[in-house]
Parts: C-alpha cells; structure tokens; sequence
C-alpha cells in the first residue's frame, strides 16, 4: 500500500497536510507511479513531517488497559534502568503522537508491551544478587536487652502462630519506652537476631535489668533476688 494511503488511513487529517505539502513543495504528483525511489524519498519525509506536525486529530487506538499497561512497565524499566526506561517513554510518545498505534492482539501495541515485558524480564535477570542477610537462628521468642552501634536497646521477639496465616513469620519490635515498633528492615532484623542469639540468656536477664520484667515471660520482677539476677525464679530454672 501506499505510504499516502496507509497515512491516509490512520490519520486523515495530518495526512491531507503532507499529500499538500508534498506537491507544493517537492513537486511530486498525489498520483505519483508506484516507483521505489520516490516511495522512499516520500515515506522518509512523511515521517520527518510527522514529527513535527503536531496535529490535534491524532487517533490512539490502543485500549485504556494497554495505555495504563504500558505506563506501568515504563515505570518499571525506569526503576529497573533509568536509561531504558527513558527510552521507553520516548517511543511510546513518538508512536502514540504520531498516531501510529495498530489495535488487537496482532497490533503493534500489543507487541510493543510484550517487548518491554521481555526487557523487563531482562534487566531483572540481569540485576546483581541482593547482598543475603545472615541466617536467621533459632532464637526463643522473648524480651531482650542488646547492643545495637553502641547503644543498649530493646527488643519483643515473637513467632507467627503454627495454622495462621502469620506461620512461620518472625516478628520483631523495638521498644521504646511504652511504644513496640516493628523492625521491618530484613538485614538490621537478622543482624539483631544474630547479637541475641549471641547469649540469649544474659540478652534476656540484661532487659530483665534494665526493665525490671521478665525477659522470658513478661512478669514484673518484684523478687530482689530475681530482679538482681534479671529473670523470674521459675524461668531461671526451666
Ligand atoms: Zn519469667
């Protein structure tokens, strides 16, 4: 098909500015014979103009969903590497403001996002191994008292409940005085994990100590001997 034809058909109004543009300003007949010459010359200046047209009939076919759908992968490449996602974003506006989008499931737009979902595939694979926080040790749930960079601090260690969907989860919190915040960081929560499992038992008499309850159990320690010691009687000796 023509390029003046295919123009024609997906945007009559800019395509009406070029048919016009052409034979003032080249000299070059509408009914131009099908030579290969003057079909090259004629599609390299119908995609220059259409660059620089702006032309406020422009036609985007593609779908709501496929709009949003390639805003959401642009985005993601952006994250992924800024370069390509910038690259990305530019294609998309220059196809969409040329009003160059083909709809279905054979469309170019179609193919563009099974492109980026490919590039997206990519870069992931691509993506060097996040740095892997030391194991998790089998740490008893409970209260303790370590020393985190030099300052002593508290912390509420529990496990997900076994047939919950919280099975098999770890819970964190630091406290600070009345108030239990989650530690949510995966690295600083291993590391945490890591000074308790240390000692567990002076970790858990230290926040005895300091607290004045229960490391083990949460009880207020009133005994002297248990408060001096930092535990209750009976956990102390279980
Ligand atoms: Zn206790």
């Amino acid at each position: 098909m023509r390029t003046i034809e295919r123009n024609f058909k997906k945007n009559p109004h800019t395509a009406t500015l070029l048919k016009n543009f052409h034979t003032a300003a080249y000299g070059l007949p509408s009914d131009i014979d099908d030579d290969a010459e003057a079909l090259a010359l004629e599609a390299q200046q119908d995609g220059d103009l259409l660059d620089m047209v702006e032309d406020k009939n422009v036609v985007d076919l593609r779908t709501e969903n496929q709009v949003r759908f390639m805003n959401d992968l642009i985005g993601r490449l952006t994250k992924l590497d800024p370069s390509t996602g910038e690259t990305a974003r530019e294609y998309t506006e220059m196809i969409t403001r040329k009003g160059g989008w083909t709809p279905g499931r054979n469309g170019n737009a179609s193919a563009w996002i099974g492109r980026m979902i490919a590039k997206e595939a990519e870069l992931k694979a691509n993506r060097p191994a996040p740095a892997t926080p030391p194991a998790v040790t089998d740490v008893a749930p409970g209260r303790y008292a370590v020393e985190e960079d030099g300052t002593l601090k508290f912390f509420h260690l529990r496990y997900g409940k076994a047939g919950t969907r919280w099975a098999g989860y770890t819970f964190l919190d630091i406290q600070a005085s009345s108030d239990h915040y989650p530690v949510k960081d995966r690295v600083r929560k291993a590391r945490i994990l890591a000074l308790i499992a240390e000692d567990t038992e002076m970790a858990a008499r230290r926040y005895g100590i300091e607290i004045g309850v229960c490391g083990r159990c949460g009880r207020v320690l009133t005994n002297e001997e248990s408060r001096a010691y930092g535990m209750g009687l009976i956990c102390r000796n279980n």
